[in-house]
C-alpha cells in the first residue's frame, strides 16, 4: 500500500472532523466568502454560449485546439511581445498545469542534450519532485525560501544559481510561488535572469497563477517576459485551474519559444509525435470555454474582473488575519502574511504548531504551515486569527 497524498489527507481528516467551526486550508482551490467554489461569471457566459452552438464531440487535434493554444501563448508573452509577432513559439494544448508541466519535462528528456539535471527552487510545489524524476530528469536543489524573516532568501538563491553547472534546467515559478507565496521583485528577477543567462541555463517556467498574484495578467506574466526580453530560449507551462477555475476541465497549454517560425515548426511536429503514445489529444470541453474566454472581447473584460475579485478577496482576507493576530495580542511579527502573494501564505509555524491547530481548533493544514488563504472567509478569520496565535504564543 502507498502513503497517500499529503494534500488530499488533509481533506480527509477535515472531513471526518464533528467540530462546526472547522476550516480548510489544505487545499490550493479558490473559494468565495461563504466557502464555496466558485464559478466564474466569464466562465458562465461562455459555457451558455457554447450550449447554444450544439458541437459536436469529435477528436480535438493532437496539439490542442489551435485557436486555444495560439491564444494562450498570447496571453503568456504578450500580444507585442516579438514571439508573437514572427510566430516563434510552438505551444500544445496539456492537461491543465500538471500535464502541460510533464509534456515539457518528457520533451526535454528527449532534445535537451546538454544536461539530465534539472533545478528546483527549495522549497517547491511537492509535485515538481516526482513529476521531473519520473520524465527522467535528475532533480537539484537552489535556496529561495528563508525561514528567518519568511521571506525571499535573494542572495541564497542568486549564490546557489552562479555555481550550477553550465547547461543545466532550472524552474521558476513565474508569480504566486507554491508553497511559499514568496516572490521575488523585479530588480531581484533582472538580476536572476543576468546570471541564469551567463550560466547558460535553460529557464522552464511554471505559470499556475497568472493574475492570481496581483490581479493583473499582465503584471503576473512580467518575469517571463523579462526572460524573453534578455534573450532566453523558454519552456512555459500554463495552467487555467485557478484563473479561471477550470479545475477539473483541466486546461493548460506547454510553449516553447524558438529561433524562428521554422524550428517552430519542426519543435511542434515532436510535440505531437511525443503526446500521441501518451494520450493521443487533449480533451476539448474546457479548452473551448477558455478559448471564448480569451478570443471574445466582451468575455475576456468580464474574466478580467473575475481575477480582480478572486485576488482582490485573498488579498483583503490576508489584511484581515493580520489584523486579528494584532487584536488577538500577538507580539509575533506577521508581516508576511500581507507581503506574500497569491493563493497561499507560509505562515512559519512550526509542524508541532501545525499539529495542535488541527487537533486543539479543528483548523487543517499541511505540515509545512503553508495555509490557502483562499479557504479563509470573513466568517471564520477571527476564530483562525483567534486559533493561530493560540498556538504561537
Ligand atoms: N504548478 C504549481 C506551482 C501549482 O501550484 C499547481 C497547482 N497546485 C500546478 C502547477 C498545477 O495544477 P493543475 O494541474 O491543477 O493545473
Amino acid at each position: 500500500m502507498g502513503p497517500p497524498d499529503v494534500i488530499l489527507g488533509v481533506t480527509e481528516a477535515y472531513k471526518k472532523d464533528p467540530n462546526p467551526n472547522k476550516i480548510n486550508l489544505g487545499v490550493g482551490a479558490y473559494r468565495d466568502d461563504n466557502g464555496k467554489p466558485f464559478i466564474l461569471p466569464s466562465v458562465q457566459k461562455a459555457q451558455k454560449i457554447l450550449d447554444s452552438q450544439n458541437l459536436d464531440n469529435e477528436y480535438g487535434p493532437i496539439g490542442g485546439i489551435q485557436s486555444f493554444t495560439d491564444a494562450s501563448a498570447k496571453l503568456a508573452f504578450g500580444e507585442n511581445s516579438d514571439v508573437i509577432k514572427s510566430k516563434r513559439y510552438a505551444t500544445v494544448q496539456g492537461l491543465s498545469g500538471t500535464g502541460s508541466l510533464t509534456i515539457g519535462a518528457y520533451f526535454l528528456n528527449r532534445f535537451w542534450n546538454k544536461s539530465k539535471d534539472i533545478y528546483l527552487p527549495t522549497p517547491t510545489w511537492g509535485n515538481h519532485i516526482p513529476l521531473f524524476k519520473d520524465a527522467g530528469l535528475t532533480i537539484k536543489q537552489y535556496r529561495y525560501y528563508d525561514p528567518k524573516t519568511c521571506g525571499f532568501d535573494f542572495s541564497g538563491a542568486l549564490h546557489d544559481i552562479a555555481k550550477i553547472p553550465e547547461g543545466s534546467m532550472i524552474v521558476l515559478h513565474a508569480c504566486a510561488h507554491n508553497p511559499t507565496g514568496v516572490d521575488p521583485k523585479p530588480e531581484q528577477w533582472k538580476e536572476m535572469s543576468k546570471v541564469i543567462k551567463s550560466r547558460n541555463l535553460f529557464p522552464f517556467f511554471d505559470m499556475a497563477y497568472q493574475g492570481f498574484a496581483s490581479g493583473d495578467i499582465d503584471k503576473d506574466a512580467q518575469p517571463l517576459r523579462l526572460f524573453i526580453e534578455d534573450g532566453h530560449q523558454v519552456a512555459l507551462a500554463q495552467s487555467y485551474a485557478k484563473n479561471m477555475g477550470l479545475y477539473g476541465l483541466r486546461v493548460g497549454a506547454f510553449s516553447l519559444t524558438c529561433k524562428d517560425k521554422e524550428e517552430a515548426d519542426k519543435v511542434m511536429s515532436q510535440l505531437k509525435i511525443l503526446i500521441r503514445p501518451l494520450y493521443s489529444n487533449p480533451p476539448i470541453t474546457g479548452a473551448r470555454i477558455a478559448e471564448k474566454i480569451l478570443n471574445s472581447s466582451d468575455l475576456y473584460k468580464i474574466w478580467l474582473d473575475d481575477i480582480k475579485t478572486m485576488s482582490g478577496r485573498i488579498m483583503s482576507m490576508r489584511s484581515k488575519l493580520r489584523e486579528g493576530l494584532k487584536k488577538e495580542g500577538s507580539s509575533k511579527n506577521w508581516e508576511h502574511i500581507t507581503d506574500q502573494i497569491g493563493m497561499f501564505c507560509f505562515t512559519g509555524m512550526k509542524p508541532e504548531q501545525v499539529e495542535r491547530l488541527m487537533k486543539e481548533h479543528s483548523v487543517y493544514l499541511t505540515k509545512d504551515g503553508r495555509i490557502s488563504v483562499a479557504g479563509v472567509t470573513s466568517k471564520n478569520v477571527d476564530y483562525l486569527a483567534k486559533a493561530m496565535h493560540a498556538v504561537t504564543k
